[in-house]
């Protein structure tokens, strides 16, 4: 049994917990500063038993030993996420000011549904928003809430879009609701409608893979009223393609839809100059997500879920409680009211604070780094008579294959690449062929480290 005041003396700065506060900092400080993490990687659910189970008893085992299993088997049996050869999925390489910043935000635990409780907070994050707001070229009121990723602010955005429809019919439904996005549309889409138990049409893209005003209007002219909203991807998951928003945005009045932009990935590009011209029309979006966790440097987990009309999600999102009726009552912007979410970390502020630290003009370079690493690359492939790239890079994801390959030989290739810790490349498909991809989002990736990894196809 534990001693009567343990459960007191654990919320106290005595040496126990000092100790602790201590152990962790220490790690963390390691951790965030060090230059050249390991890559990592996953153990099987047996081996993890076998080293690290047993850490729950009655008594705790105490902050160094917790510490201890952390340090020696835990983190090692995750993969790290900003290492320059992670180039699956949609990696992160959040900067060490944001980094270390999750550890304030931890600390000050601000309670970030609502301006009553947290106003701090909330300001901050909000001059986030306004910044990207201000980028993407929405107006003044635009305003939404930073949460926890793509999926979520997709289907908060959805739900807002299905809501401002349905006051706008005065309360008729159709038979079904319905929405438009590309075949090459993200999963979370899929799911978004699966919740809303609504349908989903994904229209066809032309050979560049962008969905185009043709193409949805078409699938208006076949669902009419059905369909509320249309999703364009501004860059997406497996080909960084942006879709061509501003046709989009032509089929308007003439058919009266809610626009919403899944930039998740890609519309961190439109703070560089160079790429803007691909997202025209997205200023005329009636909400957008960009994941700071992505490539806006950011910790995990974060998307800026941003309205044009913020009055409107706020009637579809927010909560009606008695126990909520004074944070509804006071004045302030309450983030709660404007997604699928009511409590909430103040997850916006690692970004708020390395954009503050660094100033805009670093983010700009960042991004724009990426996209000559991927230029760079691109080039790289074409030079190789082994190698062809699938499509040339629209933003940062250079998708290729290596001739004479089977799925077999990618999977073989990538096993070994993870067993090396040389890299973490993952097989994909396009329209079945099976091809591999790097996703680049991380500044600090050379030219050098990603041509040893083309090297490794070559044998
Ligand atoms: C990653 C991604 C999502 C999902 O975001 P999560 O933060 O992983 O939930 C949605 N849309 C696009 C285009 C993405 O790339």
């Amino acid at each position: 049994m534990a001693a009567p005041d343990a459960s007191a003396r654990m919320h106290h700065s005595t040496a126990e917990t000092e100790g602790a506060v201590d152990l962790v900092l220490d790690h963390a400080r390691r951790r965030i500063l060090e230059e050249h993490p390991p890559l990592n990687r996953s153990r099987t659910p047996g081996e993890l038993s076998r080293l690290a189970a047993g850490t729950l008893t009655e008594d705790g085992i105490g902050a160094r030993e917790a510490l201890s299993v952390f340090e020696r088997i835990l983190a090692p049996a995750c993969v790290t996420l900003a290492h320059p050869r992670h180039l699956s999925f949609i990696p992160g390489a959040p900067t060490k000011a944001a980094t270390a910043f999750d550890l304030a935000v931890s600390a000050a635990n601000a309670y970030g549904g609502s301006w009553l409780e947290s106003s701090g907070a909330i300001f901050a994050e909000n001059e986030v928003l306004a910044f990207l707001a201000r980028e993407f070229g929405l107006p003044a009121e635009a305003g939404g809430a930073f949460v926890q990723g793509g999926t979520l602010g997709n289907l908060s955005a959805l739900v807002a879009a299905r809501d401002a429809a349905l006051r706008k019919r005065n309360g008729h439904r159709p038979p079904r609701w319905r929405v438009v996005c590309s075949a090459e549309a993200h999963s979370s889409l899929v799911t978004a409608a699966k919740v809303m138990d609504i349908d989903i049409t994904l229209a066809p893209t032309g050979a560049d893979g962008k969905l185009t005003g043709q193409a949805v209007e078409r699938a208006l002219g076949r669902y009419g009223d059905e369909v509320f909203a249309v999703v364009a991807t501004a860059g997406s998951t497996n080909f960084g393609i942006v879709d061509d928003i501003a046709s989009l945005t032509r089929l308007r009045p003439r058919h009266d839809f809610w626009l919403h932009v899944d930039g998740a990935y890609g519309l961190a590009a439109m703070l560089t100059p160079e790429r803007r011209e691909l997202f025209r029309g997205v200023e005329l979006a009636d909400s957008l997500t960009v994941d700071p966790h992505k490539w806006l440097f950011a910790p995990f987990d974060a998307c800026a879920l941003l309205y044009r009309d913020p009055g409107a999600a706020r009637a579809a999102h927010a909560q009606d409680a008695a126990y909520l009726d004074p944070l509804h009552d006071a004045p302030g912007w309450n983030p709660a009211d404007y997604a699928v979410h009511l409590s909430r970390r103040t997850r916006g502020l690692p970004l708020w604070f390395s954009l503050a630290t660094h100033g805009a003009g670093a983010y700009r370079a960042a991004i724009a780094r990426c996209l000559h690493l991927a230029e760079e690359i691109a080039e790289e492939i074409r030079a190789r008579p082994r190698l062809s790239l699938v499509r040339d890079p629209e933003l940062s994801v250079v998708v290729f294959r290596r001739e004479g390959w089977r799925k077999a030989d990618y999977t073989a290739w990538s096993d070994r690449l993870l067993r090396e810790q040389t890299a973490l490349v993952v097989p994909s498909s396009h329209q079945g062929e099976p091809v591999t991809r790097f996703a680049l989002v991380n500044p600090a990736a050379t030219r050098e480290e990603l041509i040893e990894v083309l090297d490794t196809m070559e044998r």
